[in-house]
């Protein structure tokens, strides 16, 4: 039970440390972790926006330059528009001079097919449907259209030039297509090739349709709902980042910016976990680094809790003595290396208590045995005594004695002055008795000395001393008092200890009888 409270602290201050040790060690790991994650992100969206702006603006640069070569063309072409031949020759030079188009178109001013490059496209001729072209005819200016399914069946988009002679004259548009899904300009300006990690660039027109993106299968698709592109084409923003998820439920780091031109917008963006997983990474090592130190932390920590355990442990186990070791447990306390505040009062509260129920039980002892007034051993440890000694067949004598007239002692002078006279014979007792002798205050004015392996003549030379020295001094307030006395020895005079007294008694009353102050020996 005690055992195990003590261990107890000992792991209890290793739980507590420990514990302390590891807390730091997680927040520390964690709070760096949000910090490097923080940083990772915003210098992604960072990266992703300059990526974007600068794929829009090379984009921008490049319809610029289009549209220039469409009106170069156009105004050399509305020279011969009626030559066919010199027209087609020319639509070819330039979808083959220019990695623009994947096919050209002339139409005159009635929407009618009059050159196509190439000439395998078997429009010639024919009256164009698409919304796109009608619009080149009617608007007659330069003109990106939204991507529209042709007549071939393709993803398009239709970028045109109308046509005026010299004199002002409209003379029909001239244009280039874009196939969307096939091998187009776009592909060779945003890179063909998706990245490994899951980064991407999309292109959206100005309704937010997917004009470009990696997977073929999503152009066409209407985006307008994903947050970046709503914010890119609704509000007047050319260029942001944000983190977004993306239609497929993605998170990601999102880049955009907005081409002038054509109000298309490009968004370059990369999935949210790639980008922060460095700062994984960083949390391995920081646990690889930091692991050798830990362990230093708990090897100190054990030693440290061994050490301040060590003190209370010992003083625990000192508690648990016999009633026999308790002197042995004394010196033991003594020995403990107590070194801190509680430990040092703990000791010393337990010694101090300890010292104090060592003196008590003396005290009791004493009490249980001693007479009070004269400080001479009681009956009860005299009849104890003599009853082993009867056990043991041991031969000694006894020497009763009685105070002379001692109740004229207390009617002259008082009790308490009869207390003194009977603490004086007791100190006279004392002084002829031998170390092995006892002196016992019998009763009320009686008292007895045994004296062990002691035959009668000694005892009675003893006794006459006592008597001959209390009737030569005078006892306090200058009393004269002198006794009698009656000697007895076992196994001589009596077989018991109780016909032992008697004889003495007897003989002690023989005294009393014949004049008083005077030792009598039993018969
Ligand atoms: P004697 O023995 O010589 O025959 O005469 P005595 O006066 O001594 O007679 P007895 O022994 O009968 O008297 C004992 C007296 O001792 C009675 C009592 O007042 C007194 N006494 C007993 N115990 C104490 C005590 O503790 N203190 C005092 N002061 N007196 C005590
Ligand atoms: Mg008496
Ligand atoms: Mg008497």
């Amino acid at each position: 039970m005690k055992k195990y409270a003590t261990f107890k602290l000992q792991y209890l201050i290793m739980g507590v440390a420990f514990l302390a040790v590891l807390l730091t060690s997680l927040v520390s790991i964690w709070s760096g972790y949000r910090m490097n994650e923080k940083t990772l992100m915003a210098s992604t969206l960072e990266t992703n926006r300059v990526y974007a702006e600068k794929l829009a603006t090379s984009a921008n640069d490049y319809l610029e330059e289009t549209f220039k070569l469409l009106n170069v063309n156009a105004t050399e072409m509305s020279a011969y528009i009626d030559d066919n031949a010199r027209l087609e020759r020319k639509a070819d030079l330039l979808r083959r001079g220019s990695t623009a188009f994947n096919s050209i178109l002339v139409m005159n001013p009635q929407g009618k097919v009059i050159a196509t490059s190439p000439q395998t496209l078997n429009l010639k001729g024919i009256k164009v449907t698409s919304e796109a072209s009608k619009r080149a005819l009617k608007e007659r200016r330069p003109m990106i259209s939204e991507p529209y399914t042709g007549a071939s069946g393709r993803e398009i988009i239709f970028i045109s030039t109308p046509i005026y002679d010299a004199k002002n004259n409209f003379l029909g548009v001239l244009g280039g297509t874009i196939y969307l899904k096939e091998n187009n300009v776009l592909n060779q300006l945003l890179g063909k090739h998706p990245y490994e990690d899951g980064s991407y660039v999309y292109v959206v027109d100005s309704d937010g349709q997917i004009i470009y993106h990696e997977n073929k299968q999503r152009i066409g698709e209407q985006v307008m709902n994903n947050a970046v592109v709503k914010k890119m084409l609704t509000m007047d923003i050319d260029t942001g980042a944000q983190r977004v998820t993306n239609t497929k439920n993605k998170d990601m780091l999102a880049g955009y910016a907005k081409m002038e031109i054509s109000g298309w917008g490009v968004v370059a963006q990369r999935p949210t976990d790639v980008a922060i997983a460095p700062a994984g990474e960083m949390v391995k090592r920081m646990i690889l680094v930091g692991l050798p130190l830990l362990l230093v932390a708990l090897i100190i920590v054990i030693i440290l809790a061994r050490k301040i355990a060590k003190p209370l442990q010992e003083l625990a186990n000192i508690t648990e003595f016999d009633r026999d070791e308790a002197d042995e447990a004394q010196k033991n306390y003594q020995s403990v290396t107590a070194w801190y505040y509680e430990a040092i009062q703990l000791k010393q509260s337990l010694m101090s208590s300890f010292s104090h129920l060592h003196n008590q039980v003396h005290f009791f002892r004493d009490q249980s045995t001693t007479d009070a007034l004269t400080g001479l051993t009681n009956r009860r440890t005299i009849d104890e005594l003599i009853n082993s000694w009867f056990a043991e067949q041991r031969m000694y004598s006894i020497i009763l004695i009685d105070i002379d007239k001692f109740k004229l002692v207390n009617d002259t002078y008082g009790h308490s002055v009869g207390d003194e006279v009977l603490q004086f014979l007791a100190r006279k007792m004392e002084n002829v008795a031998r170390s092995e002798d006892v002196c016992c205050r019998y009763g009320g004015e009686e008292f007895v000395i045994l004296l062990p392996n002691t035959p009668t003549d000694v005892a009675a030379t003893m006794a006459e001393l006592l008597r001959q020295d209390v009737e030569a001094t005078l006892a306090p307030h200058d009393i004269q008092v002198t006794l009698s006395a009656g000697v007895a020895t076992f196994p001589i005079d009596a077989n018991h200890p109780k016909t032992l007294f008697e004889k003495a008694d007897e003989a002690l009353y023989y005294a009393k009888e014949h004049g008083r102050n005077q030792v009598v020996l039993a018969k």
